[in-house]
């Protein structure tokens, strides 16, 4: 077809994990811009675990995306031709148009790439919205202080990857832990964690009590499920857990099987003075740019290290959310849908 837009659509929602025939790859004309809006050639699509959340219709807090809707995404895009006074065709822009090659978007509701001197995809990254989740969740309610333990899993994700290298910078130990021996290196020798526990070893608990000889100060909470169960009586008095994610039990249909522990959790606030608080990037939207001052920098100066987990092909787009979830993949999470 002349004038084509690839598509990916939610053609049906999961009951446990998603499957590719949840999704629904469509042809579509190319949409044409009208005053004020932008046409965009996709290039980098954001994949990210929060759209797990997005393809279900339970109560969230955010809504849903609707049976037949394009797939939601954050991605960087290429300005086709401008209708909007401020942005010229050839600019690099975030947009929020989902999984599809070409899209219109009203020209407020992009934004041109922030010159920060590192690559374009960046900003779906290390420097984009999982890099500042790190950083704010650390910043406003982790605290982690000087010769304080800060432990975090997904630690070879681009959330968790931050968590552990900010932690290192505000003087903290760093104990990641993460899915298989090759991340666990990568963790360690890469981006220089003090330790990392693969949580798919039987021993992981006992491994991850060794590693964290003083207790937890902060647990950086991104995945939940066994970690978070082997976490628990590690953590100190005073200790804060930021809230991010849950992901070992995003694509849970029921609740596991055990007695209720909410008693000994609730003990463990109490007594522990606790502080568990969960959060979403945005409530800190106001220091987004203290994020990238601060984050820009250490990138430049090499004191941040990222890894990146590029697919091609939007097609593919399917197989590797879905691979993400349960850790195929090494990095973040990103399809190349056109070239840069
Ligand atoms: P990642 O790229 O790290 O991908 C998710 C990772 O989770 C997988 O690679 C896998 O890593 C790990 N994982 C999956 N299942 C399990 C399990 N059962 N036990 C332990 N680990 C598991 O994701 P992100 O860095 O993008 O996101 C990390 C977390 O942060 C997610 O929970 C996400 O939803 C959350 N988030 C929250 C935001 C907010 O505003 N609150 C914003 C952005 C992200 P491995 O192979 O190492 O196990």
């Amino acid at each position: 077809m002349v004038d084509s837009n690839r598509r990916l659509v939610l053609a049906s929602r999961p009951h446990g994990a998603p499957t590719p025939d949840n999704f629904r790859l469509e042809t579509a004309l190319r949409p044409q811009p009208a005053e004020g809006q932008v046409l965009l050639q996709t290039i980098w699509l954001s994949l990210d675990p929060y759209m797990r959340g997005r393809m279900s219709d339970g109560p969230s807090y955010a809504a849903p995306v609707q049976i037949g809707d394009v797939m939601t995404a954050e991605v960087v895009a290429r300005v086709i031709a401008s209708r909007a006074p401020g942005l010229a065709e050839g600019d690099l822009v975030l947009a929020r148009t989902g999984w599809q090659e070409w899209a219109v978007a009203e020209a407020k509701q992009v934004r041109k790439l922030p010159d920060t001197g590192a690559s374009a995809s960046t900003a779906l990254g290390v420097l984009g919205m999982p890099g500042m989740t790190a950083w704010a969740g650390l910043h406003n309610i982790g605290q982690p202080k000087p010769g304080e333990t800060v432990a975090v899993a997904a630690a070879s994700g681009p959330v968790g990857s931050m968590v552990g290298q900010i932690a290192k910078l505000r003087g903290a130990r760093a104990v990641g832990i993460a899915g298989g021996p090759d991340k666990c290196a990568y963790v360690r020798d890469t981006l220089g964690f003090d330790d990392c526990i693969d949580h798919r070893d039987p021993a992981m608990a006992e491994q991850l009590k060794a590693a964290c000889p003083s207790g937890i100060d902060v647990y950086y909470e991104n995945v939940g499920g066994a970690v978070w169960s082997a976490v628990f009586p590690l953590l100190n008095t005073f200790a804060r857990v930021p809230v991010c994610g849950l992901v070992a039990n995003y694509n849970m249909t029921e609740l596991p099987p055990g007695p209720d522990r909410s008693v000994g959790l609730m003990r463990a606030v109490l007594t522990k003075r606790l502080r568990i608080q969960g959060f979403i990037v945005w409530d800190y939207a106001a220091q987004e740019q203290d994020f990238l001052h601060e984050a820009g920098a250490w990138l430049r100066d090499g004191k941040i290290k990222h890894r990146e987990d590029v697919t091609d092909g939007l097609e593919h787009a399917p197989e590797a959310f879905i691979g993400m979830l349960t850790g195929a993949n090494f990095g973040k999470t990103l399809v190349r849908v056109s070239p840069e």
